[in-house]
């Protein structure tokens, strides 16, 4: 077996990590866990330390660690058949049965799963597709996408540019000219500290509204938000928002894409964000939670209201010019379909709900009252703490502080893994669907240490 200097060594010298400081991790700065094994909710790595992933990974390992069944699964799909194409009407049994039970678990008025490796790529599918749209309604005008700052969508071209984070733009040359950004529903950085929810709703549905009487409804296409912001902060829309922005996509034809790839099949307590936030959109985005992370897959739910649109242009054009090698890989498929049984048979929708309020509740508890806590928030099995200066002022740290980025540090020494979101010093939880609710005392319990040894 290789030792881990050499491991760490052969990792510095040849191996490009997403997301990392690409210098510092280089010059041997930062700090590398080589992850060996997991169970239920703890990774274990090289050097054996054992820690509670409160973030389920990048929250996609929403069954946990280790599932026998997922991996059984898989072994057995790629001894019968490792790989065969979806294109021109191909199919395996794993692919049909998974779109069919996917289709039975999405809101009302869907019709088809196109199922692809990622949420990025999924994205991407779907802006594609959203194009294709009009242009076989003949209105090749209606293209640009509005999407949230703060959101996040992936990132590649098309998906980093909606993206709303500065550090997935900057020298990349990004957004492209077709994404217009519109307010976060993010109340705790209202604008003036007086608004209201309900008033701080209606500064968002004008901000909206102005962003369209400026760049002209017919050159819009579609509208694209996470149904709770993930990765821009863990942050639950105020009351009425989706109802509100939803009358305004609707009153200028302008489609809904629902990006569910952190809150499908679960995370918020019901089988899908949309239902709990009672949005209807025309396309969602799966994939994380669609097979827990056992093997890559994602998916385009299309709706009835577009589907019957791209039928009718292959009649006019011929077969769809859109596809992936891997799209609908049976590996994947097999993956999902023992996760969704899963996710039934342990009633993990249910627990994400229950643990999850649980564990809001008591981190609500523990560090609600701090001096530098701005917010406790969270739904489902997500769960925010945002850090500030002065919470009679709301405000924040500056960033070279690297506050969130501290705490988070001392809850990995504490054997808690929690994860300083990217923008603004907050710290994120999203824990396995399956967390118990004494492990839940231990992610609040060293939460609040790892606060008190950083900011008193
Ligand atoms: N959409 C959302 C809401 C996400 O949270 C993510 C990933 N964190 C993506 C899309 C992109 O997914 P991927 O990283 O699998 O490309």
């Amino acid at each position: 077996m290789l030792t881990n200097d050499q491991l760490d060594q052969w990792d510095r010298e040849n191996f490009f990590h997403p997301s990392t400081h690409l210098a510092q991790h280089a010059r041997g700065e930062s700090p590398n866990r080589i992850v060996k094994t997991a169970s239920g909710v703890y990774i274990e790595d090289r050097d054996g330390n054992k820690l509670l992933d409160a973030f389920a990974g990048l929250y996609c390992v929403n069954v946990g660690y280790g599932r026998q069944e997922i991996a059984e699964a898989i072994a057995d799909q790629a001894r019968e058949l490792a790989y065969y194409h979806a294109y021109v009407g191909h199919g395996t049994e794993a692919s049909i049965t998974l779109a069919k039970m996917v289709l039975d678990r999405a809101p009302a008025n869907m019709s088809k799963v196109y199922f692809g490796l990622g949420g990025s790529d999924a994205n991407e599918t779907n802006i594609k597709l959203v194009w294709y749209y009009n242009n076989i309604l003949g209105r090749p005008e209606k293209k640009k996408i509005i999407s949230r700052w703060r959101g996040y969508h992936g990132s590649g071209l098309m998906t980093g540019s909606l993206t709303g984070l500065a550090t997935f733009h900057n020298k990349f040359d990004l957004p492209l000219s077709q994404v217009i950004h519109t307010e976060a529903p993010y109340y705790l950085r209202r604008p003036r500290k007086d608004m209201s929810e309900a008033e701080f709703v209606r500064h968002c549905v004008a901000e909206l509204e102005a962003l369209i009487a400026r760049e002209g409804a017919d050159t819009i296409a579609a509208f694209i938000g996470e149904p709770i912001l993930g990765t821009g902060g863990i942050v639950p829309p105020p009351a009425g928002y989706w109802a509100a922005i939803q009358a305004v996509l609707h009153k200028h034809d302008i489609l809904l894409i629902a990006d569910e790839v952190v809150t499908g099949f679960g995370r918020l307590g019901t089988m899908m964000g949309s239902d709990h936030y009672g949005m209807r959109p025309d396309i969602i985005t799966i994939a994380k939670g669609l097979t827990s992370a056992y093997a890559p897959l994602s998916g385009s739910i299309i709706g009835e209201k577009m589907w019957s649109v791209l039928e009718q242009g292959t009649d006019e054009n011929g077969p769809i010019g859109h596809g992936w090698t891997y799209s609908a890989h049976p590996i994947g498929a097999a993956a999902g379909i023992a996760n969704l049984k899963l996710i039934d048979s342990l009633g993990l929708v249910e627990n994400a709900g229950s643990v999850g309020a649980y564990l809001n509740a008591q981190m609500q508890a523990a560090v609600g009252d701090h001096l530098n806590v701005g917010e406790v928030r969270g739904e489902g099995m997500l769960c925010a703490v945002e850090l500030v200066k002065d919470r009679n002022a709301t405000e924040f740290f500056d960033a070279s502080e690297k506050v969130a980025p501290r705490i988070v540090g001392e809850m990995a020494k504490a054997g808690v893994i929690a994860r300083a979101m990217p923008q603004g010093d907050i710290i994120g939880f999203a824990p396995p669907l399956c967390l118990t609710k004494a492990e839940a005392d231990i992610v609040v319990e060293k939460t609040a240490s790892a606060l008190k040894s950083v900011l008193g």
